[in-house]
């Protein structure tokens, strides 16, 4: 990873536009807002590498719970789980939901970790990050997200990680539409941005961070430190559809406004 300066003070990164959208000035107000995230929260690579598969559809707490049960047991490290069947791994990250599957989606990673680096999450830095990418898009139960999330923030490589955050805070910006396919928003991303580990390290961190505290369902604009350059589009819609609901709920209404139904409300 490059040293030098991260964000705004980077020349580069002022530089750095899609549309009308300057993702500079996008990413110096977040991070002048609460400072770098320094992710992902885990004590080792390792452990990276589980939380990403963890995560899949469940929330981080979950997730938190799941790793707490195995770190208790001293499970985590890939020689304390190599030999140990799905299984047995199962009732141990019942917390994360749907622990059957993920248990398989584990065995399957550390299967994938042996064979191909001895076990050494580390060495998987040395791999040219497309064929990194590739081989880890292999592993049943692992794709285009869980991939990057474990090349990014366990292997340090640059790859830049779109999830549904990404999309949210970036149709509402009016950058995209929010429902193109993963491999063309990972290039829009890369092409735009320095191509620096730290920078879309913790330039993602900052999305889902906003995504998660200010721009959520019901987005909390006047205090987003973004409000200055977003256009807000869908929001309207949103606060709207929102602001009827309240009142319905308030009136005892059961009735739902015309045109909308229990799935076209507000996605995440
Ligand atoms: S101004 Fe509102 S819609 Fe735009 S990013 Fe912030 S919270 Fe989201």
């Amino acid at each position: 990873m490059r040293g030098g300066a991260l964000g705004t003070d980077n020349p580069r990164m002022r530089r750095a536009s899609r549309g009308t959208v300057d993702l500079g000035e996008v990413y110096g107000r977040l991070v002048r807002r609460r400072g770098h995230a320094g992710w992902w929260p885990a004590q080792s690579a390792f452990e990276v590498c589980l939380g990403a598969i963890l995560v899949q559809n469940t929330a981080w707490t979950n997730v938190e719970k799941a790793l707490e049960v195995l770190r208790s047991r001293r499970l985590l490290s890939y020689d304390a789980l190599r030999e140990m069947p799905a299984s047995e791994i199962a009732p141990l990250i019942r917390s994360s939901g749907c622990f059957n599957v993920k248990a398989r989606r584990l065995r399957a990673f550390l299967d994938f970790l042996g064979r191909e680096f001895g076990g050494r999450v580390q060495a998987m830095e040395g791999e040219e990050p497309r064929v990194l990418r590739a081989k880890l898009l292999a592993v049943p139960g692992i794709g285009p997200e869980t991939a990057d999330s474990i090349a990014l923030y366990a292997a340090g490589q640059r790859l830049f990680v779109i999830d549904a955050y990404t999309r949210r805070v970036f149709a509402r910006l009016g950058a995209m539409a929010g429902d193109e396919p993963y491999d063309v928003l990972q290039q829009i991303f890369m092409d735009a941005l320095p191509s620096e580990t730290r920078l879309y390290n913790d330039f993602h961190a900052q999305i889902v961070l906003l995504a998660k505290d200010v721009c959520t369902r019901r987005p909390a604009c006047a205090v987003c430190p973004l409000e200055g350059v977003c256009p807000r589009v869908g929001v309207a819609h949103t606060l709207k559809w929102s602001r009827m609901r309240a009142r319905e709920s308030q009136s005892g209404s059961r009735r739902r406004p015309r045109g909308t139904s229990r799935e076209s409300g507000p996605t995440a």
